[in-house]
C-alpha cells in the first residue's frame, strides 16, 4: 500500500492543476525481485504500476537483486541489498567482524550507516597520447596515475581520520554513523575502515577511438583489456593498503567538458576524440550511436562487472509512451543484473501547460516558454526552466545530441 501510494503521488507530480510536473528529488529506486515482480510473482501489478509510473517522470530506476553480477550476489547469498548512493555509487562489502574479508563462513556484510570518501577520475585519452607522443608503454603511464590516486586517497583518510567526532555529533557520536557513538573529541579515524574511496573512469569511447579509430560499438577489446589492468591493479592496492578501493564509471557532470579542454591544450583536435565539447560518460556508448536499447544494452553489459563501484545502464525511448516496450527492456535489465534507468526527454508548456515527449516549441499555443526534464545521469535534471538552462554548456550540447543515451 504504501508503494503504491509513493507511487501514484509521484506519477501526478507537483504544481497547479493541468501544470503539474515531475518532482526530481527525492529519487526513487525500485529494488527487483525476479520472484516477487516478475511474469506471476505475488507483486507484479507493483512493477507494472513502476514502470507507467518512469514512463511518465522518468523514475523509479531500476536495481536488479536477483540478475548477475555484484549486487544480485550479495541479495542471494546473504539477503541484503546494496542501495545506490543516489547516482551510482555502490559500497564495496564490509564485513561485521572480518572487515575486507569475511572472519568466516558465518560473517555478513553490512551496508548501512557507511559512507564512500570520495573519487578521483582519471583521463585515460590523455594518458594514451601522451604514451605515445613520448613513446613509452601506456601501462607504465597508467600506473603512474593509478598510483597517484592511491596516494590521494590515502592522503585523504589520514587527513580525515585526524577531524574530532564534534564535527559532527549527529554522524559520529549519535550513532548516524556506522560506529558513530564516538566521545566529542575522539578522532573519527576507526570510522574510516569501512569507507570506500573510488577511481572514477571516464571517456572510455574517446579512449577506443584514439587507440584505433573505432567507437565502442565497433571494437571494445583495448578498453576492456585496460579495464581488467585497473581492476587488477586496485584489488593489489586494496590488499597491500586494507583500504576498501573501488572502480567507479565516472558520471562527469562538469568533467565531461573539462577534460576536452584539458585534452585540447595539450594534443589539440582529434576526431572522436576532442572534436565535440564534451567526451563520453563512463564506460557508455557515445550518446549519437544509432542502436537499439537492446544493442545498448548489450554493449554496455561487456562492462558492467568491470565497475563494481558505480554504474548505471539507461536507454533513451524513441517509442512515445510504449509501456509494453519499456516493461520488456527493464525486465530484460533485471536479468541482466543492472542497475537500469528509463530515459525520455521530458518537455512541458509553461503557457498552455501541454505536455510532449520532445519539444522545442509548444504545438499547441507556439509558446517557447518550456521547462525541459532531462536525465543528467543517475540524476534527473532541469535543462531548460522558463527559456533558461541550469546546466554547463558541454552537457547542454551532450542533450541536444542524444539519439540513444
Ligand atoms: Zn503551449
Amino acid at each position: 500500500m504504501a508503494t503504491r501510494a509513493l507511487l501514484k503521488v509521484h506519477m501526478e507530480g507537483q504544481g497547479k492543476k493541468g501544470r503539474k510536473k515531475p518532482v526530481l528529488f527525492p529519487k526513487i529506486v525500485f529494488l527487483y525481485d525476479e520472484k516477487l515482480h516478475g511474469e506471476g510473482g505475488e507483486l507484479e501489478d507493483i512493477f507494472e504500476l513502476a514502470v507507467r509510473c518512469s514512463s511518465k517522470t522518468m523514475y523509479p530506476d531500476y536495481l536488479s537483486l536477483t540478475g548477475e553480477g555484484y549486487v544480485p550476489s550479495i541479495y542471494k547469498k546473504y539477503g541484503k541489498i546494496i542501495s545506490p548512493m543516489g547516482c551510482r555509487a555502490f559500497l564495496s562489502p564490509w564485513f561485521e567482524r572480518g572487515g575486507i574479508e569475511p572472519a568466516d563462513e558465518n560473517d555478513t556484510p553490512v551496508y548501512v550507516g557507511r559512507f564512500n570518501i570520495g573519487v578521483v577520475s582519471l583521463h585515460l585519452p590523455m594518458i594514451l597520447a601522451r604514451s605515445r607522443k613520448e613513446n613509452r608503454d601506456f601501462y607504465v603511464i597508467l600506473d603512474y596515475y593509478l598510483e597517484l590516486i592511491r596516494n590521494l586517497h590515502l592522503r585523504t583518510y589520514s587527513y580525515l581520520g585526524e577531524m574530532k567526532a564534534s564535527t559532527n555529533p549527529l554522524a559520529y557520536c549519535m550513532g548516524g554513523f556506522r560506529g558513530g557513538n564516538l566521545q566529542l573529541s575522539d578522532k573519527i579515524k576507526p570510522l574510516l575502515d569501512s569507507a570506500t574511496s573510488s577511481f572514477g573512469i571516464t571517456a572510455l569511447n574517446e579512449l577506443q577511438r584514439l587507440y584505433n579509430g573505432k567507437s565502442l560499438t565497433e571494437d571494445a577489446e583495448f578498453s576492456l583489456e585496460v579495464m581488467g589492468h585497473i581492476n587488477e591493479k586496485i584489488a593489489q592496492f586494496k590488499k597491500e593498503d586494507h583500504r576498501l578501493y573501488a572502480i567507479y564509471g565516472t558520471p562527469a557532470e562538469n568533467l565531461c567538458g573539462l577534460q576536452v579542454k584539458q585534452f585540447r591544450k595539450k594534443f589539440g583536435i582529434i576526431e572522436g576524440v576532442s572534436d565535440r565539447e564534451y567526451v563520453s560518460n563512463s564506460f557508455h556508448c557515445h550518446v549519437t550511436e544509432n542502436i537499439t536499447p537492446i544493442e545498448k544494452q548489450d554493449y554496455e553489459k561487456r562492462f558492467w562487472d568491470l565497475f563494481n563501484g558505480g554504474k548505471i545502464q539507461y536507454v533513451k525511448y524513441p517509442v512515445d509512451y510504449n509501456l509494453d516496450a519499456i516493461k520488456t527492456l527493464v525486465r530484460r535489465a533485471m536479468k541482466m543484473g543492472f542497475y537500469e534507468g528509463v530515459n525520455l526527454s521530458l518537455s512541458y508548456c509553461d503557457d498552455c501547460g501541454h505536455e510532449e515527449l520532445s519539444m522545442d516549441v509548444c504545438p499547441v499555443c507556439g509558446s517557447r516558454n518550456l521547462t525541459k526534464i532531462d536525465r543528467m545521469n543517475g540524476y534527473l535534471s532541469y535543462s531548460r526552466t522558463h527559456g533558461d538552462t541550469r546546466l554547463n554548456d558541454a552537457k547542454m550540447i551532450e542533450i541536444a545530441e542524444r539519439r540513444s543515451m
